[in-house]
């Protein structure tokens, strides 16, 4: 199974794919999580994407296609993957074609999780709240101004992938804004017919 959680910043991909993960038993493969690490370990992309991630922009397709390439390629990624926060742009959304269509691999569906723009800064706050009352260090592009950056960023470039991957008639929408539960009831249910097919 290979799909992708599309969304804006703060849509909840993060939640509703780490609980696909322990459903589905294949991985997680947010660029985000593998750019922080990359910061934190001081390795050469994370020092060129720091700056750019910090300000809440996004970093060259060049730098997180390469990511990406890579990681498909583990062990762990070959029966399937959860993709979140990849692709950003519709040059990332060819660009994985590309790597797929070399395997023979193909995506099974791009569930977009439908939010109000406005209402997210609100859970973007709460999130860096929960991050400190946790005892872990805030993202710094939790910060609301930044965060409004990453939302225009999304308005601007990611926006355009949810046609890409209607065109392509695997796009299926669910509301994000209802709760947890409910939203991963829908994913289910998207998934488990997909999986009848
Ligand atoms: P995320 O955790 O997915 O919100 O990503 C955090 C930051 O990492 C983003 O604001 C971007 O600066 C960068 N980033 C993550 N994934 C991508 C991507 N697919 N394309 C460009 N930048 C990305």
């Amino acid at each position: 199974m290979r799909l992708i959680l599309l969304g804006p910043p703060g849509a909840g991909k993060g939640t509703q794919a780490q609980r696909l993960v322990e459903k589905y038993g294949i991985p997680q493969l947010s660029t985000g999580d593998m750019l922080r690490a990359a910061v934190k370990a001081g390795a050469p992309i994370g020092l060129k994407a720091k700056a750019i991630m910090d300000s809440g922009s996004l970093v060259p397709d060049e730098i997180v296609v390469d990511i990406i390439a890579q990681r498909v390629e583990q062990p762990d990624a070959r029966r399937g993957f959860i993709l979140d926060g990849f692709p950003r742009t519709v040059a990332q959304a060819e660009a994985l074609d590309k790597i797929l269509a070399e395997k023979n691999h193909k995506l099974e569906a791009a569930i977009e999780l439908e939010v109000d723009a406005e209402k997210l800064v609100d859970r973007i706050i709460r999130r860096a709240e929960e991050h400190k009352a946790a005892g872990e260090p805030a993202r710094k592009d939790d910060d609301p101004a930044v965060f409004k950056t990453r939302l225009d960023a999304y308005r601007r470039d990611t926006a355009a992938v949810t046609p890409y991957y209607q065109a392509k008639g695997i796009l299926h929408r669910v509301d994000g804004m209802a709760s947890i539960d409910s939203v991963a009831n829908a994913i289910d249910a998207i998934v488990e017919r997909l999986e009848r097919v």
